[in-house]
């Protein structure tokens, strides 16, 4: 069983530790599946364990972040969101490395992210992580939605920590095996759930077209000029406004249902933005991003007492721009499911 502990030497400098956000619900099913992730993480030699809280709720200065922020070595971080956005939540909290998604089970997947980002790294528009490079500790993003076997993670987990193919799996709830590598750390943190944009830094180009639409004095810029989510939690649930006028497609709401928002690796690295509500079901199908976006910005300003100000002349400059942007795959993909009129 993982019990609450302080944080132990182990923790904080073993070469590999394992973060597992709990999810937000009590499901049973998902405990049971961290738990036993859990367990077989902890036997495997030069690894350490810790369980927080689910990442995109953690509160600032918080005995999760401060735990986390404190751990040196390379992270194998296990979420029931999109690696995307775990990788950049913690980004935002100042626990930085290079970004590897993990494609359970599928190595062919690696080989075509490294494909994306020679891509991403040959366009001649600067990304803001590519300015400030991020430190070279790797901190390896591992989806629990993907739905696999528990073997399929833990077998990964393995390979990593080890490099040992599985030859055979430590079955989780085998309690005669030694424990060698670190102990399990619980941080049992009462949180909250929130909603606030999450920028995926390797794709944003400073190019401040998010803090020109939101009218709630969400984003801000350091002292570099670099664009930042300032106030988090002035953010109005539910609205994911901003992600569909992100040139860039670099915003996230990891909570939200369309996967392109919520950080799936679709589209994006080329810079082209893709409206999945278009195929997935939009409140009002046939507007496009910008219109959406407009809709959903005027209804939170009306919920907060305010007038709407609908498609501004900012907003209609980039709904230009997005018209004269060329056609690519997904959009023609859109096109004949809508002359199919489904
Ligand atoms: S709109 Fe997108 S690319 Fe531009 S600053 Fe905001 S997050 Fe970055
Ligand atoms: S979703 Fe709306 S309130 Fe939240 S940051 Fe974006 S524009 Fe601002």
């Amino acid at each position: 069983m993982i019990s609450p502990t302080t944080q132990s030497e182990d923790t904080k400098t073993a070469k590999w530790t394992v973060v597992i956000s709990r999810g937000q619900s009590r499901n049973p099913a998902k405990r049971s599946i961290e738990q036993s992730i859990a367990d077989v993480a902890s036997q495997l030699d030069g690894a350490s364990v810790i369980v927080v809280p689910h990442l995109y709720d953690l509160p600032k200065g918080g005995e999760s972040l401060e735990k986390l922020a404190a751990i040196e070595g390379n992270l194998i971080v296990v979420s029931w969101i999109f690696p995307r956005a775990a990788h950049w939540v913690l980004d935002r909290n100042g626990i930085r490395g290079q970004f590897i998604p993990v494609a359970i089970g599928d190595a062919e997947e690696d080989e075509d992210s490294d494909e994306a980002t020679e891509e991403k790294s040959a366009s001649d528009v600067d990304r803001v992580a590519e300015l400030y490079p991020r430190p070279e500790r790797e901190i390896h993003c591992i989806d629990l939605k993907v739905e696999e076997s528990l073997d399929r993670f833990t077998d990964e987990i393995r390979r990593l920590i080890t490099g040992d193919e599985p030859a055979e799996s430590i079955a989780a709830n085998d309690t005669s095996l030694p424990i060698v590598g670190g102990r399990i750390v619980q941080v049992d943190e009462t949180t909250a759930r929130r909603w606030y944009p999450v920028i995926d830094f390797s794709r944003c180009t400073n190019c401040m077209e998010c803090i020109d639409f939101c009218l709630f004095g969400v984003y801000g810029v350091d002292g570099a000029e670099t664009i930042l989510v300032e106030q988090p939690d002035n953010c109005r649930k539910g609205c994911p406004a901003c992600s569909r006028v992100c040139p860039e497609n670099a915003i996230i709401f990891p909570q939200h249902k369309a996967p392109a928002i919520a950080g799936a690796e679709v589209g994006g690295s080329e810079g082209f933005k893709i409206d999945l509500s278009k195929l997935f079901g939009a409140p009002d199908s046939g507007d496009d991003a910008i219109a959406t976006a407009a809709r959903e910005r005027d209804e939170q300003l009306l919920l907060a007492g305010r007038d709407a100000v609908g498609i501004d002349e900012q907003l209609q400059r980039r709904q230009q721009d997005m018209k004269s942007q060329p056609k690519d795959d997904l959009d023609r993909l859109i096109d004949s499911l809508d002359e199919l009129d489904l």
